[in-house]
């Protein structure tokens, strides 16, 4: 008999950024299902983020919607204090608003290289900063958690796989990852685990033209030693393990999911 708890994060109260569509909407309706109620971040698509709030509702669970630009450090303390005020505690962050402004090196602007950092790097700062805030004013409840905070950063295989013509998605990942651990050295006496996730790709509206034809499909799984591209609820459910107990004792690592994308796939018949 398994005794993994079937809702394990029941009780908790979780702030899931850029969750109106892809990995951050399929990592909020997990939360949910595990127990957790969602704050529902979004930027530009209120009805998105409204239509996932009123399915985890209509579902049983507990969600609001929270407006806010992660890269504006009044919007992002704005929305902990939304998020406060509709559930009185902050006990998850998972930090996955993140943008592409592709360009080859030579032709990238200032605008484009900027834009990416501010939302993939110091949006995810401004949001775990406000976090470890939140976490360290409360007392801890270690009825519903033996951690007195979790944060995860969404990564990406790209902080470790360079990626020519997306030279400012790659330093933005890279700069998370070594945050995430930097974070997680800082704040892991105080009980607060932060971690990441890497995923590799996943069929979301970020990467549509990677996999939304046969051909284009077909070239991206010669990059996946699994054979399949990965879908948001892969994402999901990963991030539910991380964010829970049975992860207790994983501290400032990156969980990479991503089907063996890291496992250098050109070797198989090269080495
Ligand atoms: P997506 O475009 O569906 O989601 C990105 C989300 O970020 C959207 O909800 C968007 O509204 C939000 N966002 C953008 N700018 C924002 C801002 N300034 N403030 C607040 N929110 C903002 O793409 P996705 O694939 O779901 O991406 C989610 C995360 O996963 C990103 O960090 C991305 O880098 C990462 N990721 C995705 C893949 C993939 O294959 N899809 C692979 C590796 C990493």
């Amino acid at each position: 008999m398994s005794n993994v708890p079937v809702r394990p994060l029941q009780g908790q109260k979780a702030l899931v950024t850029g969750a109106s569509s892809g990995i951050g909407a399929a990592v909020a309706r997990a939360f949910a299902a595990a127990g957790a109620a969602v704050g529902v971040n979004y930027r530009s698509h209120p009805e998105r983020a409204g239509q996932i709030v009123e399915d985890i509702r209509s579902a049983g669970g507990e969600a609001v919607v929270l407006r806010a630009d992660v890269s504006s450090e009044d919007e992002v303390r704005a929305m902990f204090d939304e998020f406060g005020s509709a559930f009185g505690r902050t006990d998850i962050l998972v930090a996955n608003s993140g943008i592409q402004r592709d360009a080859a090196f030579t032709e990238m602007t200032l605008d484009q290289w900027r834009r990416v950092i501010d939302v993939n790097l110091t949006g995810q700062f401004l949001c775990a900063r406000e976090a470890v805030r939140r976490f360290l004013a409360q007392s801890p409840d270690p009825s519903i958690s033996r951690a007195a905070g979790k944060i995860i950063c969404m990564s990406s295989v790209h902080e470790v796989i360079p990626w020519a013509g997306h030279v400012n998605y790659a330093a933005s990942k890279g700069g998370v990852m070594l945050m995430m651990k930097s974070l997680a050295q800082e704040v892991a006496q105080a009980g607060i685990r932060v971690n990441g996730i890497a995923p590799g790709a996943i069929k979301t509206p970020i990467n549509r033209e990677a996999w939304e034809t046969p051909e284009a499909e077909r070239k991206l799984l010669k990059l996946i030693p699994y054979g399949r591209v990965g879908e948001p609820e892969d994402i999901g459910k990963a991030a539910v393990w991380l964010a829970s107990d049975a992860s207790d004792y994983v501290v400032g690592t990156t969980l990479f999911v991503d089907g063996g994308m890291t496992l250098y796939p050109g070797f198989r018949e090269n080495g």
